[in-house]
């Protein structure tokens, strides 16, 4: 069922945006994992090439006191815990894969109260390039399909930064069962349609652009399953950390993986 729902997703132009998709394995065989100790230098806990799905889920670290020196207190990767962070050795990494192959959809699926399912589909972009002074590395984006009782779509939701838009399947132009998304270009915000949109609460607009590449997500897509219980050994779900470089601000910094961001239990967000 989340195959057949899955999403057509379109992509902003080359000449716009540099930015393309990956998939979890392939970032990881690209990033070194660091801990953060604020004022202090950081650890590197794992270099690169030795990150793996397996591994990335049981790092533990200690925090640092006076003089920088490491205190008693240990945290772990499996943790909510925000000091752990991916990141990658060169700006290379950021522009994704050229090779649509890895381009992988990440599935969710929930059951729906009184009947019917909510599918979320997760794609991961090593880099948000949208407005200069709130990039930052690794970017989740998702959108969530509502099925009825009967098994029938009803709406979609589209996700934009903190908030996003929830469409009506009628309203929807569907290529066959699947509904289309426009990524933005740089921000890989999800819209309905192409066009220019405002961003809320700043003066600045995505833009969903056609005539990119079109990514036909059913035919390379995974079901993650859910905190605590990866499904089809996608152990990532069991990361806490950020996914990439600690910034300045939050907004800034790497985000957390899906199971750790309030709307994969949210299906208005
Ligand atoms: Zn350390």
């Amino acid at each position: 069922m989340a195959r057949k729902y899955a999403p057509e997703v379109h992509l902003a132009p080359a000449g716009d945006d540099w930015t393309r998709p990956a998939n979890v394995d392939w970032y990881l065989a690209r990033v070194q994992m660091r801990f953060d100790h604020p004022g202090c230098p950081d650890c590197e806990i794992l270099a690169v090439g030795s990150v793996t799905q397996s591994n990335m889920f049981s790092q533990s670290h200690t925090t640092k006191g006076t003089f920088c020196k490491h205190t008693d207190k240990r945290l772990y990767s499996k943790d909510s815990e925000k000091k752990f962070f991916l990141q990658p050795p060169n700006d290379d990494v950021h522009k994704g894969s050229s090779n649509p192959a890895d381009w992988i959809v990440y599935t969710h699926v929930k059951s729906k109260i009184g009947g019917g399912y909510y599918i979320q589909y997760w794609f991961f972009y090593p880099y948000n390039d949208s407005v200069a002074s709130v990039n930052h590395e690794a970017d989740w984006e998702h959108i969530t399909v509502t099925l009825n009782e009967r098994g029938e779509p009803v709406s979609v939701y589209y996700a934009q930064h903190d908030v996003g838009t929830s469409v009506g399947w009628a309203s929807i132009q569907p290529t066959g069962t699947h509904p289309i998304v426009y990524s933005a270009d740089g921000s890989h915000a999800s819209y309905p349609r192409a066009g220019s949109y405002d961003i809320p609460s700043t003066p600045f607009k995505d833009r969903a652009i056609s005539g990119g590449p079109v990514w036909q997500t059913w035919n390379n897509l995974v079901n993650m399953g859910e905190k605590r219980f990866p499904l089809n050994g996608q152990t990532f779900v069991l990361y806490g950390g950020r996914w990439g470089e600690k910034g300045e601000m939050d907004v800034t910094s790497g985000p957390q993986g899906p199971p750790f961001q309030g709307s994969f239990y949210d299906e208005n967000r």
